[in-house]
C-alpha cells in the first residue's frame, strides 16, 4: 500500500508549514419580546503560512487539497 501525503502550499512562496489559527467572533442577536438574548458562536479555524504569514481559511485549504487529489487521479489512472 502506497501513502501519499498531500500538502497544501502557499499559493504566495510555496512554503507547506502553517500554523493553526481560531477566528472566534461572537455575534449578538436581539430577539423582540423576549428578554432572550440569543447569540452565535462562529469560529473558524485559520491557517497562517509561517513563511509569508498569508492566511487561508480552513476551505481555501480543504477546496486545494481537493484541486491536488484530483491531479494526482488524474495521473494515476490515464483513460
Ligand atoms: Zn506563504
Amino acid at each position: 500500500m502506497n501513502i501519499s501525503k498531500e500538502y497544501f502550499l502557499c499559493d504566495k512562496c510555496n512554503n507547506k508549514n502553517f500554523i493553526k489559527l481560531r477566528n472566534f467572533s461572537v455575534q449578538f442577536r436581539n430577539v423582540n419580546f423576549s428578554d432572550e438574548l440569543i447569540y452565535d458562536e462562529v469560529i473558524e479555524e485559520i491557517y497562517q503560512c509561517t513563511h509569508c504569514k498569508k492566511t487561508f481559511t480552513k476551505k481555501q485549504v480543504e477546496a486545494g487539497l481537493k484541486v491536488l487529489i484530483n491531479e494526482k487521479k488524474k495521473t494515476l489512472s490515464p483513460s
